[in-house]
């Protein structure tokens, strides 16, 4: 069966957290399904904190997990730390949270869908949507090939016109080392489509070798740890590796304030906002002037790395500036990067075009799913590819739609 005569039931474009679930959805509940993502090492890959769940996304892990999602069941298989947040308040507020081992998660995602019937992999880049009026009939490729499908799901996350930044610099991609997605904003625009702009942003990575953890407070797992999934195919974690909590202090705030006139963040460049609340370091010294101090979490990339992710670090000044100031956090001063942090600007489409079965009211077949919605977080990306997924599936089985 070649790419060239085959007319799927649903094409998945983008193999992140929501394309990752809506390709599993659909292809379980008989869909033939095929997966198309720019970079197949790169599925359902942490593009920031490595970390499922927390307050007000753990639960949603869970609800994926009872409708047959599996991101509940590869953050148990891969996670390095469980602890469950709000535990002094009532059982209503507890919030399952898991560190993961960014590479085992991606890794672990692959091979669960290699393992799904029904669902075909194909490495390439959409850079253009085909349509038969107001219809999806499928998409065209980097490579030139045009892929017919019943209806089309597109994940595109941050990739949709994106832009890096980190300091004065600009430059084109979806995330770190990974170019942006060209042609599908400019299809959906030209059938009518509203599109904005959003911005989010991360934190430096660093060498864990360089750090002095005797200033800083250990930060383990849950002594009794739970888990994610409810069914019986993992367990809870036997061993665990801590993290570490240590603040900023004033001098650090003036060392960053030195930055802010090149920053893309204050001199205009980013023009965008944010998904929601998710402040850069530099936002929160400025918003929160008074404050003296900000906890920064230092927390392991996995159990064989020694990179280090800085939670609380989000920031896209420059280089120097970012070198500088994280020097004089304690335990930092003989700090080694491996990464700094950026910003990243992409292009999304504002929800209320779509229906209640995530297809948009536009264009028929045509679902959207994750960040390309407005939206952030893997576990809200996840779900709302979960929920496209089935909806595809069930609009070519004509059969009635699963609404939120
Ligand atoms: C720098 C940065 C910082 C972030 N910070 C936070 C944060 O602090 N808190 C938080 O909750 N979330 C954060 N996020 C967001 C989080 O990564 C996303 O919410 C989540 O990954 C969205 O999942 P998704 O599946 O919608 O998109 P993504 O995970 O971005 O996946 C999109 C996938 O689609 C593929 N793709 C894109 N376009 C095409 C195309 N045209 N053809 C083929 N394949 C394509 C990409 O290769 C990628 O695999 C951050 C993201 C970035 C990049």
């Amino acid at each position: 069966m070649s790419l060239f005569n085959t007319t799927y039931d649903v094409i998945v474009v983008g193999g992140g957290h929501a394309g990752s679930e809506a390709a599993a959805a659909s292809a379980n509940m008989g869909a033939h399904t095929l997966l198309i993502t720019m970079n197949l090492q790169n599925i359902a890959q942490m593009s920031c904190n490595p970390a499922m769940g927390g307050i007000a996304k753990g639960q949603i892990v869970r609800e994926i997990d009872a409708l047959g999602g599996y991101s509940g069941i590869v953050t148990d298989k891969t996670a390095i730390q469980f602890k469950m947040l709000n535990k002094s308040k009532g059982p209503a507020m507890w919030s399952p949270r898991a560190q993961s081992d960014r590479m085992q998660f991606a890794d672990c995602w692959r091979t669960m869908l290699e393992q799904t019937e029904n669902l075909d992999f194909y490495q390439d880049s959409v850079n253009g949507l085909l349509f038969d009026g107001d219809t999806i009939t499928g998409v065209k490729t980097a490579l030139g090939l045009e892929i017919k499908a019943k209806t089309v799901i597109v994940t595109a996350g941050t990739f949709l016109n994106g832009l890096i930044h980190i300091g004065e610099k600009t430059f084109g991609g979806g995330r770190a080392g990974e170019g942006a997605s060209t042609g599908i904003t400019e299809d959906l625009v030209d059938k009518g489509f509203e599109a904005g702009r959003m911005k989010t942003g991360t934190p430096p990575r660093v060498d864990g070798r360089s750090l002095d953890y005797s200033k800083m407070t250990e930060q383990p797992g849950d002594d009794n740890p739970e888990k994610f999934s409810y069914l019986p195919v993992t367990k809870p974690l036997t061993k665990q590796r801590s993290c570490y909590l240590t603040y900023t202090n004033p001098e650090v705030h003036d060392l960053l304030r030195e930055g802010f006139d090149r920053s893309p963040m204050f001199n205009g460049r980013i023009k965008s906002t944010g998904p929601r609340y998710c402040p850069s370091v530099e936002d929160k010294i400025n918003r929160f002037a008074e404050k003296e101090r900000h906890q920064v979490f230092v927390e392991p990339e996995g159990w064989n790395t020694v990179e280090i992710y800085v939670n609380g670090f989000s920031t896209s000044l420059p280089e120097d500036i970012q070198d500088k100031a994280i020097r004089s956090i304690p335990g930092f001063e003989n700090v080694k990067f491996f990464r700094y942090g950026y910003a990243i600007e992409y292009d999304y489409f504002p929800p209320t075009q779509l229906k209640h079965n995530l297809e948009t009211k536009l264009i028929n077949n045509l679902f959207f799913a994750g960040q390309i919605n407005g939206t952030t977080g893997y576990e809200e990306a996840a779900a709302q590819g979960l929920m496209a997924g089935v909806n595809a599936a069930l609009k070519v089985q004509e059969k009635e739609c699963l609404s939120f």
